[in-house]
């Protein structure tokens, strides 16, 4: 797995996608229109009746973003082990091998380098389908040596700069408690190795989708010099349902949504699904990268 990741050579999954049923409509889960499967792939996988956007795999998102056949992915080999033995309704290594194959990624992140409309990028997407995105020692490595590896290449061979640095995080699950402080430790590596591609001078346009919540909003993904944000994704640390419960208080109408982050500061965009390639390119550019 190289260079031309595309949906059509990408591993068959077993069960459906999480969040896209199969056949050749679809219910929309925020507007309830039936909608035509073909009609939502065309528009990158957002409802043509209300713009919402659904799930995308990882290797659609790197088709979706990347100028075609210019990914090649860093890292490829590094896979999971099960340090703990741990165990709770199955076994976390037979849940390995089940999400393993149900996804076709050996874990929930994919790294590398690509063109985002000829520029040249360091890019990582993580996918909510894999144990809920979550960052476990294997995503905390791979985002890690990610970012050392942009931090020591030039954006082109006459800047001084590092190659700009992409991730887009689809990851609910925060930290993965399968690893416990092995996954826990992977905020601080990651969120060190960021720091110093920050003092080189990198530029991170950290993009968040839905959801981003727990360790992975508590490091990397809040971490982008820019950072943007889909429509409507959920994007905090806790859950909604566990801060009502634990502090007794009804949350204000659109807490934790993009929408109610831009408003608070916490992000500095919202940037629909078919203008996140332009964009990006416009900021890489407008840093003078
Ligand atoms: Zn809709």
């Amino acid at each position: 797995m190289s260079t031309d990741i595309t949906p059509s050579n990408a591993p068959r999954m077993k069960r459906p996608k999480r969040g896209v049923p199969e056949g050749l409509w679809l219910r929309c889960p925020e507007c309830h229109a039936a909608v035509f499967r073909k009609d939502v792939d065309r528009r990158l996988g957002t409802c043509p009746e209300c713009d919402h956007h659904f799930y995308v795999s990882a290797m659609d998102r790197i088709v979706q973003v990347l100028d075609e056949g210019t990914f090649e992915e860093w890292d490829a080999d590094l896979r999971p082990t099960d340090p703990l033995e741990f165990a709770d309704k199955k076994s976390y290594r037979e849940r390995l091998v089940d999400e393993q194959e149900r996804t076709g990624l050996l874990d929930a992140a994919l790294t590398g380098t690509g063109m985002i409309r000829a520029r040249r990028v360091a890019f990582a997407v993580t996918d909510s389908a894999f144990i809920m995105g979550s960052m476990g020692s294997v995503v905390g490595e791979k985002l890690t040596r990610l970012a050392e590896r942009a931090t020591t290449l030039r954006a082109s061979p006459t800047s001084a700069r590092p190659l700009p640095l992409i991730i887009i995080s689809g990851s609910g699950g925060g930290a993965r408690m399968h690893e416990g402080i092995l996954s826990l430790m992977q905020m601080a590596k990651v969120s060190a190795a960021l720091a110093r591609y920050h003092d080189a001078g990198g530029l991170f346009i950290s993009v968040l989708t839905n959801p981003t919540m727990g360790g992975v909003a508590a490091s990397f993904a809040s971490l982008g010099d820019v950072v943007f944000a889909e429509p409507r994704a959920l994007i905090g640390f806790a859950g909604p349902r566990t801060i009502k419960a634990t502090i007794g208080i009804e949350l204000p109408d659109g807490f934790q949504t993009s929408e109610f982050l831009l408003e608070h500061g916490f992000i500095d965009r919202i940037v629909p699904r078919a203008k996140l390639k332009s964009e990006i390119a416009r900021v890489i550019d407008y840093c003078g990268i």
